[in-house]
C-alpha cells in the first residue's frame, strides 16, 4: 500500500519519501531539514535541540536518502538497542556494535555492515577507535559520523563521559568524513567545547527553540511532599510519570509509599545493582511500571515518549538539570505536566553539599563558585512568581514572545497568595525576636504551634505571647512559611552547624509595619486549570478507544519483545482514536504509520478500531 504522491516542499524530494515510508510523518520539524541537508552536503554541524525536538531523524534520514552507511556514536547501550529496535520496526536497516555482545552477533553485524545492508551502524565510543573497528571501517567508505549526546565530551556539561574524549581523534582517522554533533545542552560554553574537541570545520550551527509549549510548569510550595506527589499523580492515573528526589533514600521511601497507595512504582538510583537498574528501566519502557522515583541517575536512555508527568519532590541544583529532567515529559508532543515542590530548605541542602564537596580533590574555587551560581539561578526561578516558560527561555538566552504562556501556574493564575501575608510574617518574625534570635526553624515552629516539648519548657518559651500564636496552622505549612521568609530575604539563617534564625533590617521594617509581605499559601491541593493545549490535544479523541489501543500496543510490544512506544507513540494512537480509520489506506494517512508498520501491525489495530466502533455505534473515517 503506497500513499498518493505529493509535491515535496524540501530541496531534496527523497527526504519526504523517506520520512513517509519509514515513519509515516508528512513534514519535518523546524531545523530538521537544515540538519539533514548539512549531512547530505558533508558540512560539519552542531545541532542543539531540546529533548523531544526530533534530533534522531536528522541523522537517520541522510544515509537513507544518500544510499550509504553512516555511523552513530551513542553513549549508552540501552539507548542504542532501543533505537535499533525502533528503526527495525519501521523497516529501516540498522545495527549496533558494543562491548558485551556475543561473538557471533558481532560477526553477523560486521558482515551486514560490510555488505552495505545497514543505513546506520550504532557504535559505542569505546569501540570506535579500536584497531578492530578501524580495520573494519577501512573496507567501507564512511561519509558521515553522527555523535549523539555530544555534550558527554565536555567537562562543562552535566554528563561528562571519559570515553567520549577519544572522539577528538575522529578527524585524524577519518579526515574525509563529516562530523555531526547533536545535543540538548544549551550553554555556550558546552557548545564551544564540543566544536573544539571534535575539531569541527566551519560547522553549521543550528540551535532550536528551547521552549516546550506542550509542558505545563508548576512550582508550588512544598509542605508535605508525599501527600502532594500523590495528589498530582491522581491526575495521571495509569500514565507514565517520573518523581525526581535528591537522595537515594528518598527515592526508596517515595516508591514504597506510592506502592502502598496502589501505584505501580519503583525506585531507581546509581547505588543499585546494574541488573536491578536495567530491570526497572525495562519495566518502565514496557509499561509494566507507571512511576519511577529516581535520582538524577535516571536519565539518558529513558526514551519512553509518553511520560505525562515529571515531579521534582525537591529543587534540582541547576536550571540545566531542571530543563533536562522536565524535558523527559511529553516527548511525543502531547500535553504533559511538570511540578516542582519547592522549599527554600532545598537550596540550603544543596549549598551545604557544595561546601562539603569543596574539600574534594578536583574542586577548584571556580568550579565551586560556578556551582553556587547555577544553584542561585535555580532558586531565583523557584522563589519568584513570574511566567515559568518566559524565565526558562530567557535563562537559555532566548526571548519569549508571549505575554501569557497559558501553560504555567503563574499565567493560569493558580498561585494563591496568603490573604494576610504581612500579619503572618509579623507573627513569625516576632517569635524569632522573642526567643532572642538564638534558635533554628524547627524550634520557632514548635513555639508558634504551641508545642509542649521539653525544650520549649526548659527555655520558658511556653510563657511567651507568641507560644501557640499560630496553632491553627499545621506544622508543615508553618515550616514552609518560615522558609518563604528566608527566601524573600526577610529573615536570616546563620551558617553555623546548627543554624539559627535572626532578624535583619527588612524583618524590622516588616515588624514596624513599614513593609508589606506577600506569601504563597502552602497546601496539598492546588486547583489546577485545564490548559488550551490540553483541551486541543484531546479534541474529538474517543478516550475509551485510545485506552483500548494503548492496551493493544502493550500486548503487541510484549509479543515482539520491544518497548511499547517503539510501535506507535501516543500522538499516533490519539489520532487513530480521533479519525477511527476503517481501511489500510486511511490508517496509512495517520501521522506515525509507515508502510512497514502498516504491513506488520496494521491489521490488529484496524480490527480493534472497527470492533470498538461497532460496539459503541461510532462512525468511522471521520
Ligand atoms: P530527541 O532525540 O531530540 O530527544 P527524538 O528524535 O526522540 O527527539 O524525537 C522525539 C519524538 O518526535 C519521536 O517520537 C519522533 O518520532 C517524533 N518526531 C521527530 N520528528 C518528527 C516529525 N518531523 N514529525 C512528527 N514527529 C516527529
Amino acid at each position: 500500500m503506497k500513499r498518493e504522491p505529493s509535491t515535496s516542499p524540501y530541496e531534496n524530494s527523497a527526504i519526504l519519501d523517506t520520512l513517509r515510508r519509514y515513519w509515516g510523518y508528512n513534514e519535518l520539524r523546524p531545523l530538521q531539514e537544515q540538519a539533514i541537508q548539512a549531512e547530505l552536503n558533508h558540512r560539519d554541524s552542531l545541532v542543539v535541540m531540546p529533548t523531544g525536538g526530533g534530533k534522531s531523524l536528522c541523522y537517520q534520514i541522510p544515509p537513507a536518502v544518500g544510499k550509504r552507511t553512516d555511523i552513530v556514536i551513542s553513549p549508552l547501550i540501552s539507548l542504542m538497542k532501543d533505537q535499533v529496535d525502533g528503526l527495525r520496526e519501521c523497516g529501516y536497516p540498522a545495527g549496533a556494535l558494543y562491548s558485551g555482545m556475543p561473538a557471533h552477533a558481532i560477526q553477523e553485524t560486521e558482515a551486514q555492515f560490510l555488505a552495505g545492508r545497514y543505513q546506520l551502524l550504532f557504535v559505542a565510543p569505546e569501540r570506535l577507535l579500536t584497531p578492530q573497528f578501524l580495520r573494519l571501517a577501512e573496507k567501507i567508505k564512511i561519509d558521515a559520523f553522527a555523535i549523539d549526546e555530544a555534550h558527554c565530551i565536555s567537562h562543562w556539561g552535566h554528563d561528562f563521559r571519559p570515553e567520549y574524549r577519544r572522539l577528538a581523534e575522529l578527524k585524524k582517522y577519518f579526515p574525509k568524513a563529516s562530523l555531526h554533533a547533536y545535543t540538548a545542552t544549551a550553554t555556550d560554553r558546552v557548545r564551544l567545547d564540543i566544536a573544539e574537541q571534535l575539531k569541527l570545520r566551519n560547522p553549521e550551527l543550528l540551535v532550536g527553540i528551547f521552549d516546550r509549549p506542550n509542558l505545563v510548569y508548576r512550582i508550588v510550595p512544598r509542605y508535605d511532599a508525599r501527600a502532594q506527589v500523590l495528589e498530582i499523580l491522581k491526575r495521571h492515573q495509569n500514565q507514565a510519570a517520573i518523581v525526581y528526589c535528591i537522595s537515594r533514600n528518598d527515592t526508596e521511601s517515595m516508591a514504597s509509599f506510592l506502592q502502598a497507595n496502589r501505584i505501580r512504582a519503583a525506585h531507581y538510583h546509581a547505588g543499585m545493582e546494574a541488573d536491578q537498574r536495567r530491570r526497572t528501566q525495562e519495566e518502565f519502557a514496557s509499561e509494566a511500571l507507571d512511576v519511577v522515583a529516581a535520582t538524577v541517575a535516571f536519565g539518558m536512555g529513558i526514551d519512553r515518549s509518553d511520560v505525562r508527568c515529571v515531579i521534582h519532590a525537591a529543587m534540582p541544583k541547576s536550571v540545566e538539570h531542571y530543563q533536562q529532567e522536565t524535558g523527559r515529559a511529553g516527548r511525543d508532543g502531547l500535553e504533559a505536566e511538570c511540578v516542582l515542590l519547592y522549599s527554600a530548605a532545598d537550596a540550603m541542602r544543596w549549598d551545604s553539599l557544595i561546601t562539603r564537596n569543596a574539600n574534594q580533590a578536583d574542586a577548584t574555587p571556580e568550579s565551586i563558585a560556578a556551582s553556587r551560581q547555577l544553584l542561585d539561578h535555580m532558586r531565583q526561578i523557584c522563589s519568584g512568581v513570574h511566567c515559568r516558560h518566559k524565565k526558562l527561555s530567557e535563562y537559555f538566552g532566548q526571548a519569549y514572545p508571549k505575554a501569557n504562556c497559558e501553560a504555567c501556574d503563574v499565567c493560569l493564575s493558580e498561585v494563591e497568595g496568603l490573604a494576610d501575608g504581612t500579619v503572618t510574617a509579623q507573627k513569625i518574625l516576632s517569635c524569632v525576636a522573642r526567643v532572642g534570635e538564638r534558635f533554628g526553624a524547627a524550634h520557632i515552629v514548635d513555639v508558634l504551634a504551641g508545642a509542649d516539648t521539653e525544650r520549649v519548657r526548659r527555655w520558658g518559651h511556653d510563657k511567651l505571647s507568641t507560644h501557640g500564636l499560630m496553632k491553627d496552622t499545621d506544622r508543615k505549612s508553618l515550616t514552609n512559611l518560615v522558609y518563604q521568609l528566608i527566601d524573600n530575604g526577610l529573615l536570616e539563617r546563620s551558617d553555623e552547624e546548627y543554624p539559627v534564625l535572626r532578624l535583619n533590617d527588612a524583618s524590622r521594617a516588616v515588624l514596624k509595619g513599614q513593609r508589606t509581605v506577600q506569601l504563597v499559601e502552602p497546601k496539598t491541593k492546588v486547583k489546577v486549570k485545564k490548559t488550551r493545549f490540553d483541551e486541543k490535544s484531546w479534541e474529538n479523541v474517543d478516550e475509551g478507544l485510545f485506552e483500548a489501543l494503548r492496551g493493544l500496543r502493550r500486548k503487541l510490544a510484549d509479543q515482539r519483545g520491544v518497548p511499547a512506544y517503539v510501535l506507535f507513540n501516543d500522538a499516533t494512537l490519539r489520532d487513530m482514536a480521533k479519525v477511527r480509520p476503517g481501511s489500510p489506506g486511511s490508517l496509512l494517512n495517520i501521522k506515525g504509520v509507515g508502510e512497514k508498520k502498516l504491513a506488520d501491525i496494521g491489521q490488529p489495530f484496524l480490527e480493534a478500531i472497527s470492533n470498538y466502533c461497532r460496539e459503541k455505534r461510532l462512525e468511522m473515517d471521520t
